[in-house]
């Protein structure tokens, strides 16, 4: 899966011929400010934070700007800011258009009906997660003609555009199935789709392009704007290690046990943050490496959950007491263990004489964990 940075998917918008507002990418504040002094971001103006995460108007990675001074302050803040978990590393700077209207139009792979849907909504500039399932046209396309007419149509319904905005939908629904098709994209989402004056305008771009079809896009293998900075790092020192949006940091090994980690941790209402799975290692220099690396993503609490197979359950344990030692004071956690299998009478005595709650039963200890991330984020 290669996410793309907004900036990155407008460049593919405007290439497919997309309207969009004029725009440029700053990497710092003085770029960001001669940008605007030289004209070619005309002021006011919007800038934006180009992290992956969503929910940036609501976090203050969106701000706007009336002259250079204000340009300056607002890249300035925003580049300071780590945006769940992301440091700020470029802007996009872009005029500022007088919306009328927003709206959500995407099209995306739905795994399950193993069809590409167009899904649009006239409640656009939120998250299509928080807007009622009655107020979203969910459309499956068939992937070999594409859109069809009717299908547009009842695009254009849904949103309420008719006239020369149903036509400028028409043409736009268009141009975005050409590039889901021949970008080999999962998502090509518009959110929000502007109305403004007598046209449509993306003022978003996210675009997700299917991993397994890089072999036809080398242009993309290289962009890896979707990892974060502590999973580069995991990727350098061949850790599995994965960053989520919740806030309990999950330790286990095998990828089997480590997604139904997640799933169960989900079930009992917690939300699983960075994840990693230490596979068949139990190399103390590895599981302290993999240890440390969790503690810099912060997570609220972190949840063992070891099988010992191969790997025996008191020598991670040790691996574990050991790491912990190294923690620096501010990136401590509450720890919960649930560790089976080979050696587990020894490795449980390790990890409750180290202070660490070490469970055997699996709803209890994820209960426990849930608990003890609770109130915090
Ligand atoms: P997201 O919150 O991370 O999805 O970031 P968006 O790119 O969707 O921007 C968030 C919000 O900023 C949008 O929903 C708009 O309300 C606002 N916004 C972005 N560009 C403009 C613009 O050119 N003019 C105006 N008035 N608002 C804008
Ligand atoms: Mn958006």
């Amino acid at each position: 899966m290669v996410k793309l940075a907004e900036w990155r998917g407008k460049e593919i918008f405007r290439a497919y011929g997309i309207p969009l507002p004029k725009g440029q990418v700053a990497r710092s504040a003085g770029e960001a400010r001669a940008l605007v002094e030289r004209g070619e971001v005309p002021l006011p103006c919007v800038i934006k934070a180009q992290v992956l995460a969503g929910g940036r108007g609501k976090g203050g990675a969106v701000r706007f700007a009336q002259t250079p001074a204000e340009v300056a302050e607002a890249a300035t803040a925003i580049l300071a800011l780590e945006f769940k978990g992301e440091q700020v590393k470029e802007l996009l700077l872009e005029e500022k258009l007088a919306i009328e209207r927003e709206l959500y139009v995407s099209l995306a792979l739905d795994r399950s009906l193993r069809l590409p849907v167009l899904i649009v909504s006239p409640k656009g500039g939120v998250e299509i997660e928080s807007v009622e399932e009655t107020e979203i046209l969910r459309l499956p396309i068939h992937p070999f003609p594409g859109l069809s007419g009717y299908e547009k149509r009842a695009a254009a319904r849904a949103l309420g555009l008719s006239g020369a905005l149903g036509r400028a939908l028409d043409a736009l629904l268009d141009r975005l199935w050409e590039i889901f098709a021949r970008e080999d994209a999962e998502l090509v989402e518009v959110n929000p789709l502007a109305v403004v004056g007598p046209g449509l305008v993306a003022l978003d771009a996210k675009v997700i392009i299917e991993d397994d079809a890089s072999f036809r896009h080398p242009q993309y293998a290289e962009i890896r704007d979707d990892r974060t900075e502590l999973e580069e790092i995991a990727r350098e020192k061949e850790i599995a290690f994965v960053q989520l949006d919740g806030n309990i940091g999950v330790i286990a090994n095998g990828a089997g046990l480590t997604m139904a980690t997640l799933d169960v941790l989900q079930q009992f209402g917690g939300r699983p943050g960075v994840f990693l799975d230490l596979g068949g290692t139990d190399d103390p220099r590895k599981v302290t490496e993999a240890f440390l690396l969790m503690a810099r993503a912060r997570p609220a609490a972190v949840f063992l959950n070891i099988f010992g197979g191969v790997t025996r359950c008191d020598t991670v344990a040790k691996g574990l007491v050991e790491a912990m030692k190294q923690v620096p004071d501010r990136e401590r956690f509450p720890l919960v263990a649930r560790i089976r299998g080979n050696n587990e009478d020894e490795g449980i005595a390790i990890l409750r004489e180290a202070g660490v709650t070490s469970l055997r039963d699996l709803k209890e200890s994820v209960q426990a964990v849930v608990s003890a991330a609770g109130g915090r984020t």
